[in-house]
């Protein structure tokens, strides 16, 4: 099995969207999915596939740290030979990296326990589902995120609110910056989008760079390069 970061990450071809959906089988599990994605050549792999080396490099970045920069911290959990270019695993590493900082910043939470919830969520939050459902994977991990640290259940009130005034903020920022998917820069404003909400609404202060730069604009064939505002040049 290879392992391409970019595109497909068994051959390295690009990815082709489709609707409806198509029958399709995963090439590492064998099992059938409803699949919206495969490459040029047709190989599909399934999102829990997709995303499980990720996963496990995630949580042991999140578990070790002791950086307050959650920015840092996805950085470093990117750099992971799972972590692919784009994916549903930077669904998972948005909340991951969010925690860890939390925790580290102070915030009152037992990491292992939050960790397992964020798993358990951010894997029923499907790829592509930034341009297919207008709702990025990278804004619910945000949402998720107050979620666990605010103890938020579907029957909560002020919680409740706090969860899904978040995913709402990070929502706009994402689309304010205009699409096509990047989950590199949609994990950035998702997490920024967080850390100004920790520090007004749960008193809990994160750190960030001063300026927020990308450095994995050179495996993205669709990087809008000079209009992103995380493109080197423009720093
Ligand atoms: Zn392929
Ligand atoms: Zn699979």
């Amino acid at each position: 099995m290879g392992l391409h970061k970019n595109g497909c990450i068994i051959c390295g071809k690009d990815l082709k969207y489709f609707n409806p959906a198509k029958k399709l089988v995963c090439a590492k599990c064998g099992k059938e999915f409803e699949a919206t994605a495969s490459c040029e050549d047709g190989h599909f792999i399934c999102d829990a596939c997709h995303a499980q080396a990720g996963y496990e490099h995630i949580t042991s970045v999140a578990s070790h740290t002791d950086s307050k920069n959650p920015i840092l911290i996805a950085r470093e959990m990117m750099q992971g030979d799972g972590v692919n270019m784009h994916g549903p695993e930077h669904h998972y590493l948005v909340i991951a990296a969010l925690l860890a900082a939390y925790k580290n910043s102070g915030g009152q939470i037992d990491l292992e326990k939050s960790l397992q919830l964020a798993r358990e969520r951010s894997r029923k939050v499907p790829g592509g589902i930034c341009g297919f459902w207008g709702c990025c994977g990278a804004a619910v991990g945000s949402g998720i995120f107050i979620s666990i640290v605010t103890g938020s259940t579907p029957l909560s009130e002020k919680e409740w609110s706090l969860a899904n005034k978040m995913t709402s903020l990070s929502l706009d920022s994402i689309s304010q910056n205009g699409g096509p998917r990047c989950c590199k820069r949609d994990t950035k404003l998702a997490i920024l989008s967080a850390i100004r909400f920790a520090r007004e609404n749960l008193h809990i202060e994160m750190e960030q760079p001063e300026i927020v730069t990308c450095s994995f604009f050179g495996g993205n064939p669709s990087c809008k390069k000079e209009e992103c505002l995380f493109y080197p040049q423009k720093g």
